[in-house]
């Protein structure tokens, strides 16, 4: 009986090596393996077998034949990719699927580009809150109830008092009031307005910057300004800056640089002249330090904002700000 079931575990694990056709493993498993098969065939006949034999030899024939199953199992899984259990195996050869990788909004990295260029500049960065009181986003910027300047605004008013900040200079406020000079900052985020075309969306982002010290004058603004120009389009790029209005800032400039379409040619974009215009800025105004009770005998400082669309409008050569949120993967991929 031993003898037995050691030369069939040995006929069937020979046999079961030089298998690799389905129907021959089929014809394998019935011929050893099934109720008829010859392990069963065998099993059965324990039952003639000495009492003192039987749980030795019951033993060593569960175990041959649950090594046979195994190797049959395996084989069938090396042949066909079917576990024992009928599940499918990992097939590792298979090409995978492809992720595709999400990325920065190109808003977002003009932004982060802007807030590097300034922090290396030695600049923090300060964030405040879009829902903004109306003395710090007008009052306290000398933009009184009634002053004209308020229609450059087209604000959002959330009750007489609130609003949705229509740039991210009352940060400038919010700072001095709590913080003594000297202090350079920026405050990147989002702002609205009540406005919509080619060039404008009811929200974009704005990026403002102020510097506050004793002697501080608009050549400071000027190389500050210079070295930021240089570094987010071209080193050679030529910048000037153009008298202009803000009523927190005296005197006040508009800053344009050279085409970058056209290289100061004249084209479409810069309307033929050469220039396109990319921030504002000025000299800080008296009454704003008189409002966060700074002296302004004792202390100047300058302060400039800038559109992110518009700066990435620029330096990628796109013509409607609106592509930006209407979230056509085909745009934003190319970024
Ligand atoms: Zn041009």
């Amino acid at each position: 009986m031993e003898e037995e079931l050691l030369r069939l575990k040995n006929e069937a694990t020979a046999s079961l090596d030089s298998l690799n056709k389905k129907e021959e493993l089929d014809t394998f498993r019935v011929q050893y393996l099934g109720r008829k098969g010859q392990f069963t065939t065998l099993m059965r006949q324990l039952g003639g077998v000495s009492p003192e034999d039987r749980p030795r030899l019951g033993k060593l024939a569960n175990t041959i034949k649950q090594d046979v199953e195994k190797a049959f199992a395996e084989k069938q899984a090396a042949l066909f990719g079917v576990a024992s259990a009928g599940k499918p195996v990992d097939d590792l050869t298979l090409v995978g699927r492809r992720i595709p990788a999400g990325r920065l909004h190109p808003v977002t990295q003009i932004m982060d580009e802007v807030c590097t260029i300034f922090e290396r500049l030695g600049f923090e960065v300060a964030e405040g809150p879009d829902v903004e009181l109306d003395f710090y986003n007008f009052e306290a910027l000398n933009i009184p109830q009634h002053h004209p300047a308020r229609d450059m605004h087209d604000t959002f008013y959330i009750s007489d008092n609130v609003l949705l900040r229509t740039h991210t200079s009352p940060m400038q406020i919010r700072a001095m009031k709590t913080r003594k000079p000297p202090l350079r900052m920026i405050a990147p985020g989002k702002v609205y307005r009540c406005d919509s075309d080619i060039t404008h969306t009811p929200m974009f982002h704005q990026v403002e910057g102020f510097l506050v010290d004793k002697k501080v004058s608009f050549g400071d603004l000027k190389g500050i300004l210079s070295v930021f120009v240089a570094q987010m389009f071209d080193k050679d790029v030529a910048i000037r800056f153009r008298p202009s209005f803000f009523p927190f800032t005296e005197p006040s400039a508009e800053v344009d640089i050279a085409c970058v379409m056209c290289g100061g040619e004249g084209c479409r974009v810069c309307k033929q002249t050469g220039w396109l215009e990319i921030l504002g800025a000025g000299l800080i105004d008296p009454e704003v330090f008189r409002m966060v009770e700074y002296d302004p005998d004792e202390y100047s400082g300058f302060a400039f904002g800038l559109g992110v669309e518009r700066i990435a409008m620029l330096k990628y050569g796109i013509n409607d700000i609106r592509l930006y949120y209407e979230n056509d993967l085909r745009f934003l991929e190319q970024f």
